[in-house]
């Protein structure tokens, strides 16, 4: 994997992690794809192994403290450093019909779990290794549903875990802004996985674009925006 970037993916066994991985590879980056389920991720590893794509499968619940330090152990040993941490695992833990005042807390307390405080282990475990390379490029993997500016009614914990991501997207580029780390979220749109269901508008190939252009983006590129379809959208 000399003078090729590393980039490592979380949640890619299915959905928009498994496209994003497939994109970035395909674009010529070395796609570290993790998965909780080891057998699902080295079965999608697979998948795009035969594809000719430069992938590797290793183990990662974002939400189990111990399984980040030894993917950043692992990471640190293999690699000379990372460019690249996709932080697309995420979890929509309640039905429809769900209201914040009658919701459990601890519904609450899962979506915050896996997608705000994994992406923020993962980036403390992470970027020391980006340093070592001068630089990289982070991106939250977010959802219209967390913007404030068109906030609305239902779905209250997962909305809640993207507007605190969004945020922790602002305060990390701009604690980062010295290091050439640009930390942008992106939302995919409503997008046909099992998470957004057999009617969304969108195919998993639209979803991951906005995603994939973050993660590459050049060295004059935004840091802490917010963008859907290349653009960029209210908080
Ligand atoms: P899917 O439900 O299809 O996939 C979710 C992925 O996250 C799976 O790989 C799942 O693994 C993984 N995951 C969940 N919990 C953990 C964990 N604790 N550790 C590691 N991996 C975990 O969803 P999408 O592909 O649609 O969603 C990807 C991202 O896009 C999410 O952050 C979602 O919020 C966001 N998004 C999606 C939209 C859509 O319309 N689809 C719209 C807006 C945002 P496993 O297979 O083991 O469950």
């Amino acid at each position: 994997a000399n003078g090729q970037k590393i980039a490592v993916v979380t949640g890619a066994n299915r959905g928009l992690g498994l496209e994003i991985s497939r994109q970035l590879a395909a674009r010529g980056v070395h796609v570290v794809m993790t998965a909780r389920d080891p057998e699902k991720g080295a079965a999608a590893c697979e998948r795009l192994r035969s594809e000719s794509l430069s992938v590797e499968f290793l183990p990662l619940d974002v939400t189990d403290v111990k399984s980040i330090e030894t993917l950043a152990e692992t990471m640190g040993k293999k690699f000379s450093g990372i460019d690249i941490l996709v932080n697309n695992a995420g979890i929509l833990p309640e039905g429809r019909g769900a209201r914040v005042l009658t919701l459990s807390p601890e519904v609450f307390r899962q979506a915050f779990e896996t997608n705000t405080l994994g992406p923020l282990r993962l980036c403390q475990a992470l970027v020391p290794l980006m340093k070592k390379r001068g630089g990289g490029r982070i991106v939250n993997v977010s959802s219209g549903l967390g913007q404030l500016a068109e906030m609305g009614a239902g779905t209250p914990a997962y909305r809640l875990s993207k507007t605190a991501l969004n945020a922790l997207t602002r305060i990390l580029a701009a604690e980062l802004a010295g290091d050439r780390i640009k930390v942008n979220a992106a939302c995919p749109g409503w997008v046909r996985t099992d998470m957004g269901g057999p009617n969304a508008a969108r195919s998993v190939e639209e979803g991951a674009d906005t995603p994939v252009w973050l993660a590459l983006l050049p060295e004059d590129g935004p840091t802490g925006g917010f963008f859907r379809d290349r653009r960029p959208i209210p908080w």
